[in-house]
């Protein structure tokens, strides 16, 4: 895009030329409080004024990180007990797939076409596009790819299968949501099989989709649980939650299965924590509920398509690739940035900031309604 960024505010990002624009992308699906939020700021800060970096995550007993560990799996289910910190979503991924290994001594996993799973070797193999994965080959092998949503893709799930990575809804992929009841029998499938779940919510995490979880809405818990982006505040981290039984297989041969040096970063969990502690304070699921409504209201020019997703997690499918191209184009001179999606390039993806006030919301709305309308025609 060529912006020279020199601050960010709320839904706001500054150019150094002067020029305010509205973040319709939240740094792909990160800043969901909206950028620096104050209590963000506060807990950095206060972090900053005890300790950085002091050891390898997990040789030290942190309060950063054993709060937030705590605070967060409080969130969730009782097979989710235990969490593990990393820096990066693709890290998190990374750590899943070793586990799942590891607990079941197996090691062919099962993927979906479209899926994304970052860009780091195994995250790599269990991506499901040709073209970013055809150059780095040889990836991991053992990798059986099935079709989003499609019942065939359950009878690549056998007793042979160490876990199947998925994302809930596909982001990169043109935000694709799991069919519900399609999700639940593959969930029954993993059971039957003794295969594990796992759900990438690296994107879907933290209200983006209206709960806190888009698990939640499925009504389907995974066996590992992987999550970073909007996790903390901004600043980078990532995690994988999972069972205490699971885990275990983490514990021995070698002793240090999956070392980090910054994973966990002091300053990253005082963020997460802060991040979480607000979200959960706020309504921020009746928030993301109440982006998806007004966008489907207001968003509704010829040239749309269909606009596909859950809560503040939408594409907005354009007629043709020129016409997105343009709307794209035309938006950013009007001040609002709007994203694509890796694999795509006829969808917008919309992730604004789930603070962001209705009245703004249905004005940019409004904005990007009128570029579709204004080159469609
Ligand atoms: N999984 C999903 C679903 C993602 O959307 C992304 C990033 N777009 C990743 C994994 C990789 O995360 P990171 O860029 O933090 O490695």
């Amino acid at each position: 895009m060529g912006l020279e960024i020199d601050r960010a505010e709320g839904p706001f990002i500054y150019t150094t030329d002067g020029k305010r624009y509205t973040d319709f992308i939240s740094g792909i699906a990160v800043s969901s409080l909206g950028h620096r939020h104050p209590k963000v700021i506060e807990a950095i800060e206060q972090q900053l004024d005890r300790h950085l970096h002091v050891m390898v995550y997990g040789e030290f007993i942190q309060e950063p990180q054993s709060a937030y560990a705590r605070l967060l799996t409080a969130q969730l289910p009782a097979s989710l007990d235990r969490v593990y910190f990393v820096n990066s979503g693709t890290e998190a991924n990374e750590g899943a797939l070793k586990l799942a290994k590891k607990h079941t001594g197996r090691h062919k996993f099962v993927a979906f076409n479209h899926g994304y799973h970052g860009d780091t070797h195994g995250s790599l193999s269990v991506t499901g596009r040709d073209v970013y994965r055809d150059p780095y080959k040889p990836l991991l092998p053992n990798i059986h790819f099935g079709n989003f949503n499609d019942p065939k893709a359950l009878s690549l799930i056998d007793s042979e299968t160490a876990a199947v990575i998925m994302e809930p809804i596909q982001g990169e992929g043109g935000i694709i949501p799991a069919n519900r009841q399609w999700l639940q029998r593959l969930r029954e499938r993993c059971n039957e099989v003794e295969a594990l779940l796992i759900f990438d919510e690296i994107q879907t995490g933290f209200y983006r989709t209206g709960t806190l979880f888009a698990f939640q809405y499925y009504d389907v818990v995974p066996d590992i649980l992987c999550l970073a982006k909007a996790m903390a505040g901004g600043m980078p981290m990532g995690a994988f939650a999972s069972s205490s039984d699971i885990f275990e297989s983490f514990k021995h041969d070698p002793p240090l299965n999956h070392v980090t040096t910054f994973g966990g970063h002091p300053v990253s969990c005082a963020a997460a924590h802060a991040t979480l502690r607000t979200l959960l304070d706020g309504d921020f699921g009746t928030s993301a509920k109440s982006i998806e409504q007004t966008v489907r209201e207001v968003l509704v020019s010829d040239g749309i398509v269909e606009i596909r997703g859950r809560g503040a997690m939408l594409g907005m499918e354009l007629r043709d690739r020129e016409l997105t191209r343009q709307v794209v184009e035309d938006c950013l001179e009007k001040g609002i940035i709007l994203g694509w999606t890796l694999h795509s390039n006829t969808l917008v993806r919309l992730a604004p900031p789930l603070i962001i006030k209705e009245e703004h919301l249905r004005q940019t709305l409004t904005e990007i309604n009128n570029s579709v309308e204004k080159y469609s025609k």
